[in-house]
């Protein structure tokens, strides 16, 4: 009998499963798609639609599915029962699996409170009518930010220099533009390059870049910098920060990211993969979410007997940077089966902008919709090609919030973690059941404990996970704290500076931090000792 795959999601990275599972799955799997939505969104030209550049594209989900051997089913994945191979539906049914796959993606949420969070198609018309308050005067300075955690900064390149050629074009040379990102060079996943070209072209258009600042709060025309400084402004536009959507059952990170090997297999749970922008990966990008789910339909493939050598996830970016050294040219769209459209217009900075780059899916969808490549992209002029091997480590780096000591705490002798932590945190087996701890924490009063595995720090449980894993009705002494702790903890050292383990809390809003010396669980610390002896050692004011 076929291995009955579930694919929770109806996305890049579901379709693309789908189909590499087609091709090299040898008629031994059957695929079922399962999402909420009964349409596949085609995102990326979203940056273009404000300025009349572009439209957002959606097909029909169960089409695509069963072109590509796939059957669909409405509902959404709410939690997985590994042991017994159940994906509960959030309308309460359960639908048995052999192998599940979840890539539900991400949902974007404002990271920069007081600034304009441009999600996609959603704050369309909010770009929309900015543009005309700048156009009317009544705005002066637009500054366009990047949140840390927001490794795929791409959109906000394009969204301020669309920005800039239509103010241009429309003469209006007195707006201020800027853009603030963390990274340390602009579009710094793109190579050195790519940042290089970037670095012109925003030159060129006169949009000031501010580098290494993490902006965190617009309020009263000020928009504040971690880890120092302030920007004046009249408008903010933010990327969103992205978060993995809650399924009982599975370990996720504090944002509701899964954890996942480079085979995309869930860890320490047998048949559950997942895949795209629900992963820990942290570029979340269309082309990666495709890389990641070919290789674990290779893996699923394997598993179920076909012919092949599971390739391991190997990230690599790969497109056209186009800067557009001239001020106009063609552009193609995919239109959804009505034929080419083609415009003369300020370009989107990205190729394929039309496409999102995955082996089975970009010439899947484009002949859905009956669109080839134009191939003059490719000699655009000033196009950079970019191929990046990303290197996990490094972008897990670009993905953290940067907390350089503040020099007044460094010039004070610098108060540090280790003035402030509890030494003797309460440290559990990712096995242990969830009535064991629970009796633990009550006994020893405290509020989360540590998970560790083979000495190293993997998780963390808090109260409010065994109040959600209660809620769920699990029985206490057959869970494990694997299922529902929270994986890959943020953590920082004994010697962080307690003013920038106080950032981090406030800014997760976290009330536990654990610290750790070379992945090893030392210690705990809490808000409230921390917040005290920032307070005392500093004199800083931390707001709360
Ligand atoms: C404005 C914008 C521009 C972008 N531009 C580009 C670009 O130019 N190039 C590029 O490569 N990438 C781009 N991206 C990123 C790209 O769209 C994502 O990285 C990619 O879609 C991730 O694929 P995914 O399958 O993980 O998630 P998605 O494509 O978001 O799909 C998630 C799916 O899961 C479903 N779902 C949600 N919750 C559940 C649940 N509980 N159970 C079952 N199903 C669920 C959703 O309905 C959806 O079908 C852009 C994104 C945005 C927002």
């Amino acid at each position: 009998m076929a291995t009955r795959v579930l694919i929770a999601g109806g996305g890049v990275a579901a379709l693309e499963a789908a189909l590499a599972l087609r091709d090299l799955g040898e008629g031994r799997v059957s695929v079922e798609m399962l999402a909420p939505e009964p349409q596949f969104w085609y995102r990326p030209l979203a940056v273009a639609e404000p300025f009349g550049l572009g439209e957002v594209r959606h097909f029909d989900l169960a089409e695509l599915a069963a072109a590509a051997g796939a059957t669909f089913s409405p509902g959404a994945l709410a939690g997985v029962d590994a042991g017994g191979r159940l994906a509960q539906t959030s309308a309460g049914s359960s639908i048995p699996y052999d192998v599940l796959l979840v890539a539900c993606g991400a949902v974007p949420t404002p990271a920069v409170p007081g600034a304009l969070t441009f999600r996609g198609p959603a704050d369309t018309e909010r770009v929309r009518a900015l543009l005309e308050e700048i156009v009317a005067g009544q705005v002066g300075r637009v500054a366009f930010v990047v949140p840390w955690g927001a490794v795929w900064s791409l959109p906000i390149y394009e969204l301020a220099l669309m920005t800039a050629a239509y103010l241009a074009e429309r003469e209006l040379d007195r707006v201020e533009l800027a853009l603030v990102t963390p990274e340390d060079e602009p579009l710094q996943l793109f190579g050195r390059a790519g940042s290089e070209a970037v670095r012109e072209l925003l030159e060129e258009q006169r949009i000031a870049v501010q580098t290494g600042s993490s902006p965190v709060e617009f309020v009263d025309g000020e928009l504040r910098l971690v880890p120092e400084g302030t920007i004046a402004a009249d408008r903010v536009v933010a990327l969103p920060r992205l978060r993995g959507p809650r399924i009982d059952g599975l370990p996720q990170t504090v944002e509701g990211f899964i954890p996942v090997d480079p085979h995309g297999q869930v860890h320490a749970l047998s048949d559950v993969f997942a895949a795209g922008d629900i992963t820990s990966f942290p570029v979340k990008q269309g082309g990666i979410a495709a890389q990641q789910a070919d290789a674990a339909a290779e893996m699923i493939a394997a598993n179920a007997d076909a012919d092949l050598t599971p390739q391991p996830f190997r990230p690599v970016l790969r497109g056209l940077l186009l800067t557009g050294r001239q001020p106009r040219y063609l552009r193609h769209d995919i239109t959804g089966g009505a034929g080419d459209v083609s415009s003369a217009s300020p370009e989107p900075l990205w190729w394929p902008p039309a496409k999102i780059v995955g082996r089975y899916l970009a010439p899947f969808l484009g002949a859905f919709a009956g669109v080839e490549g134009p191939p003059e992209a490719l000699s655009a002029p000033g196009a950079v090609p970019v191929e990046v091997e990303l290197d996990a480590a490094r972008v897990h780096g670009l993905a953290t919030l940067r907390l350089e000591p503040a020099p007044d705490a460094e010039g004070k002798g610098g108060a540090t973690v280790a003035d402030a932590m509890s030494t003797d945190p309460l440290v559990v087996a990712p096995e242990d059941t969830l009535g064991e701890v629970a009796e633990r924490m009550r006994a020893g009063d405290i509020g989360s404990a540590l998970v560790a595995d083979s000495g190293r720090l993997i998780g963390i449980l808090t109260s409010r996970d065994l109040l959600r894993a209660f809620a769920g009705r699990v029985h206490p002494s057959e869970a494990r704290v694997r299922e529902w702790m929270t994986a890959e903890p943020v953590a920082v050292s004994a010697a962080t500076p307690i003013v920038a383990a106080v950032t981090l809390m406030t800014e997760y809003g976290f009330h536990h931090l654990p610290v750790v010396d070379d992945e090893r669980p030392t210690g705990m610390l809490g808000l409230r000792q921390a917040a005290r002896q920032a307070r005392g050692r500093t004199g800083i004011g931390l707001g709360f």
